[in-house]
């Protein structure tokens, strides 16, 4: 009787030890695969990236950011606030805007009329986004899956919000994006003053290319120069070059994001 008892006993505790075990291995295994997907992804294309950025719908976006960067066979993003998106005169009309996505360029939103969203309700936020999202639909038959939040004004909630609408998100924080570690719907960006030179251009996009970093340069103005947001075609002209020299990739936000998250259609 005495050794049943001891026999039982031993059984329980190789049970519970088996338990423990199988308990282990399956956080593990949850912790392993939670590490590998999405952000950490490895999507063979270990380089780094520079992307061009424009916000705000500015006609002079068409008019001279497009020509530099298709003479050097690259493609931009351009964030378009649906409410500005039919005068064609300080801002893109949209067969603009539809030849822009015709040459390959990204169209992104930048709301509706350019609120300020961490001032705005979560429910007011999801309609800047919506609101633009159709707007834009409608009049040039595109829907972006990317957004960049109108003077970098966000917050958790903003965030959540931008997230039932878009892949990811370009903020006004400065920096670059590392692998495995984006900050998808605050994605990090080189703002572009008046006095950024061709060699302040080549000096971060060199550096991205050596670290592989994804690196998003932010504009506003591209041609006259009414702020110290804005570049003149010349300048911006020579920030192309300077890209272009060092030899790095350059892609539209939604392709940094493939390269860098791995996120493509249907994820
Ligand atoms: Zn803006």
């Amino acid at each position: 009787m005495g050794h049943m008892q001891v026999n039982l006993r031993a059984r329980k505790v190789i049970f519970g030890l088996v338990a423990a075990v199988v308990v282990a291995v399956g956080v593990s295994v949850f912790w392993v695969g939670h590490d590998a997907d999405p952000s950490a992804a490895d999507t063979g294309d270990p380089a780094g990236v520079v992307s061009f950025s424009f916000d705000d719908g500015q006609v002079g976006h068409f008019d001279n950011a497009r020509p530099a960067l298709e003479a050097a066979g690259m493609r931009g993003t351009f964030y378009i606030i649906s409410d500005a998106l039919s005068s064609g005169k300080k801002t893109m009309n949209a067969e603009q805007v539809k030849q822009l996505a015709a040459q390959g360029h990204e169209i992104g939103n930048h709301t509706r009329d350019h609120a300020t969203l961490t001032t705005l309700s979560a429910d007011e936020v999801r309609a800047e986004f919506a609101d633009a999202q159709a707007a834009i639909k409608a009049k040039t038959g595109i829907t972006p899956t990317t957004c960049a939040y109108p003077s970098g004004a966000q917050d958790q909630s903003v965030q959540t919000a931008a997230a039932t609408f878009f892949r990811g998100c370009r903020g006004t924080v400065g920096g670059s994006n590392a692998r495995g570690g984006v900050d998808t719907y605050n994605l990090r960006m080189y703002y572009i003053h008046s006095s950024t030179t061709a060699d302040d251009i080549r000096k971060v996009a060199d550096e991205a290319k050596r670290t592989k970093r994804w690196l998003i340069l932010a504009y506003h103005g591209v041609g006259p120069v009414g702020s110290d947001d804005d570049v003149s075609a010349d300048t911006f002209a020579a920030h192309v070059r300077a890209v272009q020299q060092t030899g790095v990739a350059v892609d539209t936000v939604a392709g940094g994001l493939a390269k860098m998250v791995g996120l493509t259609d249907g994820s």
